[in-house]
């Protein structure tokens, strides 16, 4: 008998254990209800971080992956949007900072995930998993594909374009791919690094030219409608969810200036980044 409450206790600790594991699902430490944006894109990122599912005929295709340990919410998001039959076949890591590149290894684990970066965003990736601590600690992913400027990678019948855009790091990459809404087709962009860091301020000129090169990009026709940012509150997210969640007659996640706006919004904040720098450094 005492043997058996000893076993019992064991397996207690041990299930409180694998439970503690996952951050507590709670506003407090940023954790969104998933939605559905498109036929076949899906929000389950966080309340600062975006990450989107990408639904192909093969499985899905997460864009981002959140801080560890938050990225073990995505595996629950995809249950709870009734995706969870679906394995996720690549995993795409925008840039090597922690919040886009920390769950990458997790999902790769999980679900034998190829993971897409560039060889810059990698290295960076590595570098940060080796600064990461206690319980934000992750491992860098193993990269099955390096991203290649101007590539195109089809996936389940979509196809998705690479463009190697450094500015926020120097191992940003961007994509577009086509997304359904009712069955009709829009185009949709995802900037890898849409701000200039702040600890990298020399990367300045290469972050206004990918900017300028974005832009030219996203012009081709069929012009860009679709804004996946890789922050919420840089493409009015959780405003869009809202206003589709009341019914309007046109997806909200697609605008014909949303893109743009953020395009120009992006470059005047870092140039008041820079005449900022440029005071602080003038009164040292
Ligand atoms: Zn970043």
């Amino acid at each position: 008998m005492k043997k058996l409450s000893v076993v019992l206790l064991l397996l207690i600790s041990v299930c409180a254990r694998a439970n503690e594991d996952i951050p507590e699902m709670n506003d407090k430490n940023g954790y969104v209800e998933p939605f559905q944006m498109f036929d076949d894109v899906y929000y389950v990122g966080d309340k600062w971080v975006s990450s989107y599912a990408v639904e192909t005929s093969a499985g899905l295709v997460i864009i981002d992956t959140l801080d560890f340990p938050y990225s073990k919410w995505i595996p629950i998001n995809l249950k709870k949007l009734g995706l969870e039959a679906k394995s996720v076949t690549h995993v795409l890591a925008t840039h090597g900072h922690s919040d886009h590149v920390g769950g990458a290894q997790y999902l790769q684990a999980k679900y034998g995930s190829k993971v897409v970066m560039s060889l810059k965003g990698h290295e960076l990736a590595i570098e940060q998993a080796e600064k990461s601590k206690e319980v934000n600690k992750f491992l860098p992913p193993n990269v099955d594909l390096i991203v290649k400027d101007g590539m195109t990678l089809e996936i389940g019948g979509k196809k998705f374009k690479f463009y190697i855009t450094p500015g926020h790091t120097e191992g940003d990459f961007s994509l577009d791919f086509m997304v359904q809404d009712n069955g009709a087709f829009h185009r949709a962009f995802v900037v890898g690094g849409h701000s200039l860091s702040a600890k990298k301020p020399e990367l300045a000129n290469q972050f206004f030219a990918s900017m300028d090169r974005i832009r030219e990009i996203a012009l081709i026709p069929p012009v860009v409608t679709v804004n996946l940012a890789n922050h919420p509150h840089k493409n009015d997210l959780f405003a869009n969810r809202d206003r589709r969640h009341n019914g309007t007659e046109t997806n909200p996640f697609t605008s014909e200036n949303n893109f743009f706006m953020f395009l120009d919004q992006q470059e005047s904040l870092a140039r008041e980044e820079i005449s900022e720098l440029a005071q602080s450094v003038k009164s040292d």
